[in-house]
C-alpha cells in the first residue's frame, strides 16, 4: 500500500517514540518499569520541552483510556493501532485494570521485534502468562495470542485483512471497544485514515477512539516540523487532516463517529493537576517557555464515541 522505503521510515518512528519515553521515565516524569526492556537508553539528553511534551501525551492518552475502563468496568476490549513498543498492557496489569482483551497491531517487522523482546525477557512474558487461562496460547514470529493479550501483524491501510486477523484472535465486535492511534494516522493518506476510522465506527457497536497527533500544521512552525520529518525520509502523508482542531473533529464526524472532541496539548497541559505541574516543572529547568508552548500547540488529542459511549469529558477537562 506504500513504498517500501517510506514504510521503513515510518517503522523507525516507533523506536524514536519509545526512546524519548524511556528518557523521560529515567528522569522521573512518570513510572514505566517495562520500557527499559524494549529500547536502549538515549545516548544524549532530550530537551526539557520534549520531555514535558511526552508527559502530556502519555498522561492525556492514559486519562482517557482509564475513563473508558472505568465506564465499562473493564468489561471491554482495547485495540492499539500502530502500538509500536508501547507498554500499556503491562502497566494496566500491575494496576489490576486489564480489559477483557488487549490487542496490539503493527507492521510485521515491529511485531517480530516486540515478540522477540517478550520471549527473551521474563518481566515481559510473565505477566502475559499470569493473565492467561485455558490452552490456546499461541506464539510465533509474527503473532502472539493469549487470553488477555494479543499482538498481530497487519497493515492498517487494509481494513478487511485487519478485521480478519483480529477476529481470528477472538475480537468481539459486540463488546465496548476502545481504539487507540497514537502518532499513527498522520503517516497514512487522508483516504487511508478516513477508511480506517470508518471501518472502526462501522464494525463496533459501542466504541471510542483516541487519536494523538500533529495539528495546526499549516502555519510556519508546522511547516518546519514537516520539513524536519521529511529530512528523515518520513513523509507525513496525512498532514491534510492535521490542519486544525476543526479538521480533526470533522474527519471523525464524517466517518461515522457520533461525538468528536479535539484539544491541543497546551490545553491538556493546562488541565494537569497543579501538583503534577509543580512536580514535573521541578524536574528540569526550562528556559524556553515559548518553545514548549509552540510545540504543544502543534499536537493534539482527539477522542470520539459512538452508541451511548459518552465518555466523561471531565476526565481530561478539569
Ligand atoms: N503508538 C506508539 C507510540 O506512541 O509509542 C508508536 C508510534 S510510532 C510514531 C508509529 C507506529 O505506527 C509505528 O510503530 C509504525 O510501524 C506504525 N504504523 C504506521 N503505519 C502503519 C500501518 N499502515 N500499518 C501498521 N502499522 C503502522
Amino acid at each position: 500500500a506504500g513504498s517500501e522505503e517510506a514504510d521503513e521510515a515510518v517503522r523507525g518512528t516507533c523506536e524514536d517514540a519509545s526512546i524519548c519515553k524511556r528518557f523521560a521515565v529515567s528522569i522521573g516524569y512518570w513510572k514505566d518499569p517495562y520500557i527499559q526492556y524494549f529500547v536502549r537508553q538515549a545516548k544524549e539528553r532530550k530537551a526539557p520541552e520534549i520531555n514535558r511534551g511526552y508527559y502530556a501525551r502519555v498522561h492525556g492518552v492514559s486519562q482517557l483510556l482509564k475513563a473508558f475502563l472505568k465506564e465499562t468496568e473493564c468489561n471491554c476490549q482495547i485495540i492499539n493501532l500502530g502500538a509500536g513498543l508501547d507498554t500499556m498492557f503491562w502497566r494496566l496489569k500491575d494496576e489490576n485494570l486489564l480489559p477483557k482483551k488487549y490487542f496490539e497491531v503493527d507492521f510485521p517487522m515491529i511485531v517480530a521485534r516486540k515478540i522477540y523482546n517478550i520471549k527473551s525477557k521474563p518481566p515481559l512474558s510473565k505477566p502475559i502468562m499470569e493473565s492467561h487461562s485455558g490452552e490456546s496460547f499461541l506464539i510465533d514470529a509474527h503473532s502472539l495470542d493469549s487470553s488477555r493479550y494479543a499482538i498481530l501483524a497487519a497493515d492498517l491501510r487494509e481494513a478487511a485483512e485487519l478485521e480478519e486477523k483480529l477476529k481470528k484472535f477472538n475480537m468481539d465486535t459486540q463488546l465496548p471497544t476502545l481504539l487507540i492511534a497514537e502518532c499513527v494516522l498522520v503517516y497514512m493518506t487522508p483516504e487511508q485514515s478516513a477508511s480506517l476510522l470508518k471501518w472502526a465506527a462501522n464494525t463496533f457497536q459501542t466504541a471510542m477512539v483516541i487519536n494523538y497527533e500533529q495539528v495546526n500544521m499549516a502555519d510556519r512552525f508546522g511547516q518546519i516540523m514537516i520539513e524536519n520529518l521529511q529530512r528523515r525520509q518520513c513523509s507525513l502523508a496525512g498532514v491534510e487532516a492535521c490542519k486544525s482542531l476543526d479538521s480533526q473533529r470533522e474527519r471523525l464526524l464524517l466517518n461515522g463517529w457520533e461525538t468528536a472532541n479535539a484539544i491541543d496539548m497546551m490545553k491538556v497541559y493546562s488541565y494537569l493537576p497543579q501538583a503534577d505541574v509543580k512536580r514535573i516543572e521541578g524536574l528540569e529547568f526550562l528556559d524556553e517557555k515559548e518553545l514548549l508552548e509552540q510545540l504543544m500547540q502543534h499536537y493534539c488529542i482527539c477522542w470520539a464515541t459512538k452508541d451511548s459511549c459518552n465518555l466523561v469529558q471531565a476526565s481530561l477537562v478539569g
